[in-house]
């Protein structure tokens, strides 16, 4: 009856949240200890501990809570920068009719450890339905299939608090109705606000990486400092400290996933 109430509960969660987000207490087992010190890290920007999400955002000087008005009722910060971009952006939408609601924002190295490793050793079900270490005993495989909505921990946009989750984290809400009206406002003027939509429906423009996201928007002014740095210093061989890491080099993590983005969003 227990297992029976476990597994019913994992798939409910797993349904609530199909993509990488939710901030649903995961059940893990008592956690290795962390590859770096948050509270002796207030990296500068950019740099590499930055980048790779090693340092406690709330304790960082350059970030900010968010007010609850802009949220889902969660607690985010985000870099002051995005956030001063992102009550323009929330400003001009809701002049416009349109309700922009964070759902998910900055979240370091250790919260995406929590995700990633819930999702690697089955605890978590990929997209509700799916239970990784048994569909795919090969490491990479298994990686492959967890980077389809989630990142590897260091390599993770949401590390940077450039990038925020908007109203929901579900494509098909922004296929109809309501969501497709939210969706058409952004395509059209998040740009105005420096946001850009990194991942974009897979095709020749973006032929690697993560599955379209039509939630996820990233403030450019600083995203793309940060992915140049990506490109000139991040290396799959350095990718480490979580259960699956060796897995990074053999599938190029960097190149296809970190580098993997919308075009428009690397200028
Ligand atoms: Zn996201």
């Amino acid at each position: 009856m227990r297992l029976t109430l476990l597994l019913l509960a994992s798939v409910l969660l797993s349904c609530t949240s199909p993509a990488e987000n939710s901030e649903e207490p995961i059940v893990a087992p008592a956690p290795a200890p962390l590859p770096y010190d948050v509270h002796d890290s207030v990296p500068s920007f950019p740099s590499y501990t930055f980048l790779t999400g090693k340092f406690d955002p709330s304790e960082h000087p350059d970030f900010v809570k968010v007010a609850a008005g802009y949220t889902d009722g969660d607690p985010y910060v985000l870099h002051r920068d995005t956030y001063a971009a992102f009550e323009r952006m929330h400003a001009a939408a809701l002049a416009d009719g349109i309700k922009l609601i964070i759902v998910s924002a900055t979240r370091n190295f250790d919260r995406q450890r929590q995700i990633w490793e819930a999702k690697w050793n089955g605890q978590r079900l990929l997209e509700g339905r799916e239970r990784a270490d048994e569909a795919y005993p090969d490491p990479a495989d298994r990686a492959r299939a967890i980077l389809r909505y989630s990142s590897m921990p260091g390599t993770s946009r949401h590390h940077w608090g450039t990038d925020v989750d908007l109203n929901a984290l579900n494509n098909g809400y922004f296929a109809e109705g309501e969501g497709e009206r939210i969706y058409r406002w952004l395509t059209e003027h998040a740009a105005t606000y420096g946001f850009c939509q990194p991942y974009t429906a897979k095709g020749p423009d973006r032929p690697n990486g993560y599955e379209e996201e039509r939630w996820h928007w990233s403030y450019l002014p600083l995203a793309t400092q940060l992915t140049d740095y990506a490109a000139a210093r991040l290396k799959d061989a350095d990718i480490s400290g979580f259960a699956g890491a060796e897995a990074a080099p053999r599938i190029g993590v960097v190149e296809n996933y970190v580098l993997g983005v919308n075009p428009a969003c690397k200028e």
